[in-house]
């Protein structure tokens, strides 16, 4: 069969088929150029770019760690669980892709591959492969993506976040392949894994319901613990209090400058020689009494002659408010 895969694919090398995402040539056959094949098999999307990182959700798994202390799940969802994690007996002969699951879910239970330590966003906690602990890492991730509202989790791919978070909670073996002198990195996990262990977890209803019911109840608590903490925060200052600091400070900054300035000058001019705060002030010039201007100037087109109506127009408006008074009293 994989021979005459192998053969249409040889066949339909030159044939114009284009990528349903990015339009580039596929293989002829596929309706996904290679990259976009990779991304639906191992992140449920062609629309995702990359795995979730456990530092998106590391301070979730606290918090679901604490909520589940408080409200340990009932012992059905317990047993239910246990039996997810168990690797699913098959009737021989098992095929290839079976096999890579039970390989996969049988380290689950061996100690060699267990962490000893893991991290909740910054704290450093003994790892728990309780089914509980467990349950604690797929309620953070559930929580992770509701709190987005999915946003970013399009297709499959929420369900692929968490089996993903599943799979990295072990050690894996590691790689010496690709010509790497140090292989520090584990082997990444199959596409096939991933997909197994989703069509596995989509057949455990009533643990993800209780996923989700889960998540949504330590959102809420951590959005009312983070209101609380906000209120109790020191005071923020209004606009008006605000305001009224800015033109403190603007006018201690206008005084240190002109002293600044005085300091300075070295030319000392005649006024500030009498700048004295003592001096008597003369009074304001008093102005005139309002009078009639009588008729309004010709406008032949000068700037005297402008002047001369604006001045008239002053005039006037004062001559004309005086009138208003007299006729009031
Ligand atoms: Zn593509």
């Amino acid at each position: 069969m994989s021979e005459s895969i192998q053969s249409l694919r040889k066949a339909n090398k030159y044939t114009d088929r284009r990528c349903d995402e990015c339009h580039r040539q596929t293989d002829g056959l596929s309706s996904l150029c290679k990259l976009h094949l990779r991304r639906r098999g191992k992140l449920g999307s062609v629309r995702v770019t990359r795995q979730l990182r456990h530092r998106d959700y590391a301070f979730l798994v606290g918090i679901a760690t604490k909520y589940l202390k408080k409200n340990p799940p009932q012992s059905n969802i317990i047993e239910s669980m246990l039996r997810f994690l168990q690797p699913p007996g098959m009737v021989r002969p098992i095929t290839r892709k079976q096999e890579l699951l039970i390989t996969e879910m049988s380290r689950w239970s061996d100690p060699r591959y267990r962490n000893k330590w893991t991290d909740h966003g910054g704290y450093r906690r003994k790892a728990n492969y309780t089914p509980t602990g467990i349950l604690a890492v797929l309620i953070a991730v559930k929580a992770h993506v509701e709190e987005r509202d999915g946003v970013g989790f399009p297709h499959d791919s929420e369900d692929f976040a968490m089996m993903f978070a599943l799979t990295r909670l072990w050690r894996r073996p590691r790689s010496l392949s690709r010509g790497m002198k140090n292989a520090k990195y584990s082997s990444k996990v199959s596409k096939t894994v991933l997909t197994g262990l989703v069509k596995r977890w989509r057949e455990y209803t009533m643990v993800g319901v209780y996923v989700l019911q889960t998540a949504r109840a330590i959102l809420a608590e951590y959005r009312a613990s983070e209101a609380e903490r906000i209120k109790s925060l020191p005071k923020t200052y209004t606009q008006e209090e605000m305001r009224k600091m800015y033109e403190v400070q603007q006018a201690e900054r206008r005084k240190r400058e002109e002293a600044e300035a005085k300091a300075k000058r070295i030319v000392i001019d005649i006024p500030s020689l009498f700048d004295r705060k003592d001096e008597p002030k003369l009074p304001p010039v008093p102005e005139p009494e309002p009078f009639d201007p009588g008729s309004r100037p010709v406008n032949d087109g000068s700037a005297p002659a402008a002047a001369a109506i604006m001045k008239w127009c002053k005039d006037m408006e004062r001559w004309q408010k005086h009138l208003r008074e007299k006729a009031t009293t």
